[in-house]
């Protein structure tokens, strides 16, 4: 068998462009332009990066952002005092603050302090504990497990009844994975670094997710035959030449890197139903799925 790609390049185009219709609806019907804000704390060039793709993103789609750098020694009061300012804005739909943050910010006070309705990334305690009640609906689901479930419904894939494994159960990818799959009625096992044989736990899943950041770890072999294949893992390599020697890059004569999943992408593809490539897959999903929150924000702030 050879397994359906799911494209999440351009499914997260589509919701992009969706999103693009809604806000220029708003803005003709003269309603406040659905507004971003970023709250960065510290200088770590791969957050400083998201951050300004998320500001392009809203660019690109007409809404608004608001950029707010702190710098690497911010205390906890300062922090907190800044989402203070950000909830109590009018002009701000929703609020992203990028982690990991700096040793000395307690993560968790600062999360909890985003007012409800403009926690876009879905990770205040409030949205993840609805998420985790039965009958109990969160205002925003964190976007990249979003993103992975929107991806099963684009590819026409039943959650219902379906087994479900999710590797990995970190806060922001593996338990909201697991808890919305819960909520779209699968039956899910959560594994972790602890779990005894993987391969045969995997073996039972019509759905795979794998969180983990560990290099091609799922092998062909280990994955049920049609199963679906989500794959959030991103992981950088050296690329090889044929001779195994690294290969140079002669634009930066730095030695070449390439990303790759948590999936033996080459291997699965063959056993699988559906599959998400890696670059390609889950990535682009994270951004649209916040572009996507961001205006629902919006919508219930100003309907
Ligand atoms: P974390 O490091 O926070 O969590 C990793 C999880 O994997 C932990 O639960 C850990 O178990 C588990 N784990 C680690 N090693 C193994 C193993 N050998 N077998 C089984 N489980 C294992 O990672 P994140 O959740 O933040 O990210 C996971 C991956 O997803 C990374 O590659 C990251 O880059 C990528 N990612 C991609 C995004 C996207 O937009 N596409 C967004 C966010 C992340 P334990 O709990 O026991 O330690």
């Amino acid at each position: 068998m050879t397994a359906q790609i799911i494209d999440g390049k351009a499914i997260a185009q589509k919701v992009r462009d969706e999103v693009a219709v809604q806000v220029a609806k708003r803005s003709a019907a003269g309603k406040p332009q659905p507004t971003l804000a970023t709250v960065l704390v510290g200088d770590r060039p791969d957050s400083a990066a998201y951050v300004a793709s998320k500001g392009k993103a809203c660019a690109e789609l007409g809404m608004g952002s608001i950029s707010q750098h702190l710098p690497a020694d911010a205390s906890q009061e300062q922090v907190e005092s800044l989402v203070r300012q950000l909830n109590a804005d009018p002009k701000v739909s929703g609020i992203l603050v990028q982690l990991p943050m700096p040793h000395q910010i307690n993560e968790e006070r600062v999360l909890s302090l985003i007012s409800i309705e403009k926690d876009v990334d879905g990770f205040s305690p409030l949205n993840i504990g609805r998420l985790a009640q039965k009958g109990r609906e969160p205002l925003f689901v964190p976007c990249t497990p979003y993103g992975c479930i929107y991806l099963l419904e684009q590819a026409g894939v039943k959650i219902e009844g379906a087994n479900a494994v999710v590797l990995g159960r970190s806060n922001i990818v593996g338990m909201p994975a697991a808890l919305l799959l819960i909520s779209r009625n699968a039956t899910v096992t959560v594994c972790h670094s602890r779990t005894r044989d993987l391969p045969a736990v995997i073996r039972q899943a019509d759905i795979l997710i794998a969180a983990i950041g560990k290099t091609e770890m799922v092998r062909g072999g280990w994955i049920k035959p049609g199963a679906a294949v989500i794959d959030v893992g991103i992981n950088s390599i050296p690329v090889l030449n044929p001779d195994g020697t690294p290969a140079i890059s002669e634009k930066t004569g730095k030695p070449r890197q390439k990303l790759v999943g948590d999936v033996n992408f080459e291997e699965a593809k063959e056993v699988a139903g559906f599959i998400t490539p890696v670059p390609g897959g889950v990535g682009p999903m994270t951004i649209a799925m916040l572009m996507r929150n961001t205006l629902r924000a919006a919508e219930i702030q100003n309907p």
